[in-house]
């Protein structure tokens, strides 16, 4: 049976490590540096890239291959790269496509730590990138571009104001502009989206949100759907020989994952960004329930928000699985449901946001989103303070934000838990 023919559930379960017969049926965690070989020439050819196998887990290790494997399946792509964080992700996946001097387009929709990736130390690095609003038309993101535009990012579901990314315009302009998109799907899981499927050409995530799903991890994957035209006379460091690589030509030596392949073996090789076997492991065994959680937290949100909508103490709700959301239309076209964080504004503002927030018994005030725990976050004081306020106004952060992960717990402790907490303000 073919194993991108399943499911995600099955999926999510089975990908990445097939135990042949006597051998363990959990994932096995290779932690070892090197790897033995007998003679002199199959290690020659390992360098040269001419037969598969590990060498050295600087480049690729067999847990974090599993891990690998399991994620590409499952986002529909030929390969993935893990890397140590969300963050390098996000980074490499732009540095692989964008030389020094090049140009990026990104929504201003994005996540705190995107954007001052973004606007600062990749400008350090010599790579400018201009915002476009959330929702640009195809022409607006289009104009916008430069004759050195080399990619268009965005997210799927953003971080943290929960809007839906209109695909189809800016797959359109990625076309047009013959630049591949990438996609930060890291809100939306590839159980719930799978942005190949809407015209993206790169998928990026933080693994330490859902797909972790338990907190014990920090790491990033990049995956390559892998119809992208390198050949279109953008990526010379696609189609001319790498001299650091013995002129290996991407395009010419390896034509099925010429993106991976170059991200491999020049960015992470040289920067030493692979991801920890053990974390490759830690995220695979929270991977496989991935399904499970998804639909829950995806049904507790959606209780959550209608809760919190209907509570005299609550200003707003942003969700875009709520029904009279102006993102419910996109979100239903997109995703399979509306995953687990949502946002809202307490009667009050800012302060009264604040005191609702310190008042939560069950649910604690944790710096991060996306685990099993129900989780509550003041972006405009915590992890979008270094933003400026139009930098906030543009990423779609008030500063009554709260932003609510809502875990997998019983929906009547977390609901109560609100109650008491809004009964405080
Ligand atoms: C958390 C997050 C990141 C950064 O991921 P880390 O694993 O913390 O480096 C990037 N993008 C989004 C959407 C995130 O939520």
């Amino acid at each position: 049976m073919n194993s991108k023919n399943w499911k995600p559930e099955t999926q999510a379960v089975h990908c990445g490590w097939t135990p042949k017969n006597g051998e363990t049926c959990q994932l096995p965690i290779f932690q070892s540096t090197a790897y033995k070989y007998s003679d002199a020439q199959s290690v020659a050819d390992l360098f040269d890239l001419k037969s598969d196998g590990f060498f050295y887990t600087r480049l690729a290790n067999p847990t974090v291959a599993a891990f690998e494997t399991k994620v590409a399946e499952m986002e529909g792509g030929v390969a993935a790269v893990g890397v140590t964080a969300g963050q390098t992700a996000n980074m490499l996946a732009i540095m692989n496509v964008c030389p020094c001097g090049g140009h990026v387009l990104a929504s201003a929709a994005l996540y705190g730590g995107t954007v001052t990736l973004f606007t600062m130390t990749l400008k350090r690095m010599g790579v400018e990138v201009t915002m476009v609003p959330h929702d640009a038309t195809a022409d607006e993101i289009v104009a916008a571009a430069r004759p050195n535009t080399r990619a268009l990012f965005a997210e799927t579901l953003t971080n943290p104001s929960v809007c839906v990314l209109n695909f189809e315009a800016y797959s359109e302009a990625a076309k047009r502009l013959g630049v591949p998109l990438i996609v930060d799907n890291t809100f939306a899981t590839p159980y719930l989206c799978r942005p190949f499927d809407y015209g993206a050409d790169i998928v990026t995530h933080s693994a330490t949100k859902y797909l972790d799903g338990h907190q014990t991890s920090i790491g990033g994957v990049i995956v390559e759907k892998g119809d992208f035209d390198w050949k279109n006379g953008n990526f010379p460091e696609f189609t001319e020989p790498d001299v650091s690589y013995h002129g290996l030509i991407y395009t010419k030596d390896f034509p099925a994952a010429p993106f991976s392949t170059k991200l491999r073996v020049q960015w992470v090789r040289d920067t030493g960004a692979i991801l920890p076997p053990m974390n490759a492991f830690l995220i695979s065994l929270g991977m496989q329930t991935l399904a499970l959680r998804m639909d829950r937290h995806s049904s507790n949100a959606l209780e959550m928000a209608k809760f919190l909508k209907a509570h005299p103490k609550v200003a707003w709700v942003n969700y875009p699985g709520l029904e009279d959301s102006p993102e419910h239309e996109r979100c239903k076209k997109y995703l399979r449901a509306a995953s687990g964080v949502l946002c809202f504004g307490a009667v009050g503002g800012k302060e009264a946001s604040v005191r609702a927030i310190d008042s939560l018994k069950l649910a604690s005030i944790v710096v991060h989103v996306a685990d099993v725990r129900t989780m509550v976050l003041h972006p405009a004081s915590m992890t979008h303070r270094q933003l400026s306020d139009e930098q906030l106004a543009a990423a779609g952060v008030p500063p009554d934000l709260i932003r609510l992960s809502v875990g997998i717990e019983n929906i009547d402790d977390i609901k109560a838990d609100f109650e008491q907490a809004l009964a405080k303000i």
